[in-house]
């Protein structure tokens, strides 16, 4: 005999996902029922993982405690059988949750209904760290350095485009807020855009969005480089960081976006020290960037750290586009880094 109880039990997969103590991530699957009517983010169990075995704890006290943070559908395990969910998780009180830094920031910053559109370029390697089909396709004498890779159509130019398209529709299926995708500069490369949402939200989006795009590459052999300078003689890739608040959006916004580009002007070397990894390796002057040292800002200009996009100078309101981040960098650090230097009332930013 079944108990009534049983009868409203549903079986829930779920993948839960962490950031490693090697700037990687990691995931696990559980299988559980719930009770749940509706699925929240309460209905997902705490569970431990071995810290001394993804860098972030040793051995003889090894175990560290997952918390659900995030979640959405989850488009990769396709059983068909269950509920099935990604779950972003923070490891709870360790060093590498550095969600817990931007919870306090964001909440002091509500007020100020900031958004952030995050453009996520990443290149695609095969196993032997070449790009992705290079062999394949440089039989027909292609230069790597030439224009015609970018937003491009036709065999040998835009370069593994299904796993470009497929990461795109697990994005829908998962519900994430993805903007769009476009092949870029160099082969093989792509970017896809998360957002416009606030801090938190697009950050977990983002680190999911990474993880299904990273998962969906193994099925075709393939690495996804988010290093941002893969080959030196290539161009690079960068994970450019649009940003607005609700007065920046607003008519007279230009003011106000010039007067967050003057407080960013003054936190340059603290924003680029949390904007990714080897990254000075990308900001050289060249290749549409700016100068790992020095901060610029301009209309138009995809040569300064900072960009004002043509339509928002038309507009006179809008947002601000950060290029200096890198696409290994953590979006739960730049997004708290921006928000801290450009809304916190209490802002130690020194004299004009
Ligand atoms: P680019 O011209 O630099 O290639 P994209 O079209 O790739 O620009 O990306 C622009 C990004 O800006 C998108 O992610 C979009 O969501 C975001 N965005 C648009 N409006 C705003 C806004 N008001 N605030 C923050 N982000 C925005
Ligand atoms: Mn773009
Ligand atoms: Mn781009
Ligand atoms: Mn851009």
């Amino acid at each position: 005999m079944e108990s009534p109880a049983n009868n409203n039990e549903i079986q829930v997969l779920a993948e839960y996902v962490w950031l490693d103590g090697n700037d990687g991530m990691r995931s696990k699957i559980k299988i559980f029922t719930s009770l749940d009517a509706t699925i929240t983010l309460a209905s997902f169990p705490l569970w431990n993982f071995d810290g001394s075995s993804t860098g972030q704890s040793h051995t003889k006290s090894s175990d560290l405690v997952l918390r659900p943070i995030y979640f959405c559908i989850n488009p990769l395990t396709r059983s068909g059988l269950s509920r099935e969910y990604l779950v972003m998780c923070e490891v709870v009180g360790h060093p590498t949750n550095t969600y817990q830094n931007l919870l306090p920031i964001y909440e002091a910053t509500k007020n100020q209904d900031a958004w952030f559109g995050i453009e996520q370029e990443y290149i695609l390697l095969d196993l032997q760290g070449k790009l992705y089909n290079d062999e394949k396709f440089n039989r027909y004498g292609r230069d790597l350095k030439s224009n015609e890779y970018y937003c491009s159509v036709g065999t040998g130019r835009a370069i593994a485009r299904p796993i470009a398209l497929e990461h795109m529709r697990c994005c829908l299926i998962a519900g994430l807020t993805i903007g769009g995708i476009n092949s870029e500069v160099t082969p093989a490369q792509w970017e896809f855009q998360i957002g416009p949402l606030d801090a938190l939200t697009v950050s977990h989006q983002l680190w999911l969005a990474r993880y299904i795009l990273i998962q969906i590459a193994e099925k075709y052999d393939a690495v996804v480089s988010f290093h941002p300078k893969p080959f030196k003689f290539l161009n690079g890739s960068g994970a450019h960081t649009n940003f607005s608040t609700k007065s920046m959006r607003e008519t007279g916004g230009l003011a106000v976006i010039k007067s967050a580009i003057h407080k960013l002007s003054l936190r340059h070397s603290d924003h680029i020290e949390v904007y990714g990894n080897n990254n000075r390796q990308r900001l050289t002057g060249t290749n549409e960037t700016s100068n790992y040292e020095t901060f610029s800002y301009g209309n138009c200009d995809r040569t300064s750290s900072i960009r004002i996009p043509v339509n928002v100078v038309a507009d006179g309101c809008g947002y601000l586009e950060d290029r200096r981040p890198a696409p290994n960098c953590d979006p739960y650090q730049v997004c708290r880094m921006i928000l801290k230097t450009t809304c916190l009332d209490n802002f130690d930013g020194g004299d004009e």
